[in-house]
């Protein structure tokens, strides 16, 4: 059957999917070793940025979890995983830095992550609303309009996952260049802190893939009638 044989397109976004799971874990957990020579913990260093960039946030805190690390623009709140607000680590520092990289793109109305706050709403309905109604459609014998409703809703969601690479790729830069001018991480650290955000980002890169292929599936289906 066309439903299942169709999966077959997702294969190579399931794979870079497993392999950047991977790769975030074993980078994280090989620099979470590497103590840092200027013995700064991860939230120093994110308080250092937001000074060195005049931006500041409402609150800084530790949270439980492993890579929970976020900044949440409604409440302007950096939050950073215990390992990384207390280690004094190259991949402490490195995410800090990134983490501290999403608050002044915040403060600098950076337009793709203003975008994707308005449409946030939108995508996170999308995703499940838009695969729901599309699965109807399929069941009910091709229900072409309510296939064609959920592609449109998961083509919200789609855009999404893809405005979140800029979003993603600028905090690492933004966070790189920081750690190199301020002087907290020193030339063979900066590698280190590189890998780390570069695995990070290959997940995003393998989520866009994955959510670009899903809608690629779904428009395949509803034309094969
Ligand atoms: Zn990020």
């Amino acid at each position: 059957m066309f439903w299942y044989s169709s999966m077959i397109i997702l294969v190579p976004a399931l794979l870079l999917t497993i392999y950047a799971q991977y790769k975030v874990k074993s980078t994280y957990a090989k620099y979470s070793k590497v103590a840092v020579r200027s013995g700064m913990r991860g939230a120093d260093v994110a308080n250092a940025v937001l000074r060195d960039a005049g931006v500041s946030v409402s609150e800084l805190t530790p949270i439980p979890g492993n890579l929970t690390d976020h900044y949440d623009p409604r409440r302007r709140a950096l939050r950073l995983s215990e390992g990384v607000y207390y280690g004094e680590t190259v991949a402490a520092l490195g995410v800090a830095a990134h983490e501290a990289g999403h608050a002044i793109q915040h403060s600098h109305s950076y337009a793709p992550l203003a975008l994707r706050n308005v449409i946030y709403p939108v995508a996170s309905i999308g995703t499940n609303l838009g695969q729901v109604l599309f699965v109807l459609g399929f069941i009910m014998s091709w229900n072409q309009m309510l296939m064609n409703i959920g592609i449109w809703l998961f083509s919200g969601a789609v855009f999404f996952t893809l405005l979140t690479l800029p979003v993603e790729f600028n905090a690492s830069r933004r966070a790189m260049v920081a750690l190199a001018n301020g002087g907290y991480l020193e030339p063979d650290e900066l590698k280190g802190a590189r890998a780390v955000l570069s695995a990070a980002a290959l997940t995003y890169v393998a989520a866009a893939m994955m959510a670009v292929l899903q809608l690629l599936r779904m428009i395949m289906l509803s034309r094969r009638r």
